[in-house]
Parts: structure tokens; sequence; C-alpha cells
């Protein structure tokens, strides 16, 4: 049996591929929003652990939210004050959404990730397995 170096090539990445998958597995446990409401406000206490677990700016990632959640936002220190009430469920749940299409890696699941920008797209560069790949939101 005789392969070609590209084929040899090919089943070393592949190989490696499925490892980084295993690794990638660990996924990122998020805490729970810690969110009271004061009068017509939102206020999400915990907010800063957030986009410091993600790796992502603080400020993108409550335009994010804001956005989705169709009101005003600001930050104060650790906190960040929204316009309405706003439960943390569906922060959460954005949160989660966030992940998907600006942290995680598609390719092999992994957090570990940073966006670089080129041109006019951002992408999802992955730390573990090398991908590159277009973030939906930034
Ligand atoms: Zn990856």
């Amino acid at each position: 049996m005789s392969f070609s170096y590209d084929k040899l090539l090919e089943r070393a990445k592949s190989k490696l591929k499925v490892d980084v998958k295993r690794s990638g597995a660990l996924r990122l446990e998020l805490p729970e929003p810690d969110v009271i409401w004061v009068g017509n406000k939102t206020i999400f206490r915990n907010y800063a652990e957030f986009p410091k677990l993600l790796r992502r700016d603080a400020n993108r990632l409550l335009m994010y939210l804001a956005k989705e959640l169709a009101t005003a936002a600001s930050i104060e220190g650790d906190r960040a004050i929204f316009i309405g009430r706003k439960d943390k469920e569906a922060f959460l749940q954005l949160i989660q959404r966030y992940m998907k299409d600006a942290v995680i890696c598609p390719v092999c699941g992994s957090p570990d990730t940073h966006l670089e920008r080129e041109k006019r797209l951002w992408f999802i560069v992955c730390e573990a397995c090398g991908a590159r790949s277009v973030a939906k939101v930034v």
C-alpha cells in the first residue's frame, strides 16, 4: 500500500480535526445574569463578566443586546443599564446567540477565538484549530 504525500497530509489533518473537536467540547459556562428592575430600568449587575468571559468588547456586546432588545443601554462600571424591564432569560438567550454567531468556532466548537477584521468582514479566528470563519455579528 502506498499513499501519496497529499493523501497522507489529508489523513493527518482529518485526525487533527477529530482531536481538536474533542478538546473543543469543553464549552464555556455562562454565569447567571444578575438582573434587577429599578423603575422602568433594568440593571444587569454582573454584565462585565460576560464580555470578559467571551473575550469580546463590552461595548460591542452591549450594542448587540440593546439592538436585539430594541432599547437603549449604557455601561456603568461593571453594570449595564437597559431602558425597560428585561428579564434574565432574554439576556441569556441573546448572549448564547451572540456566542454562536461571534464567539464559538463553527469548525471545532472551541470558544477560544478572537475577531479579526479584513476589509469589510469580521472573522472568528480560532486559537484551537486555526480556522477563520466569517462572523455573523460582531
Ligand atoms: Zn476551531
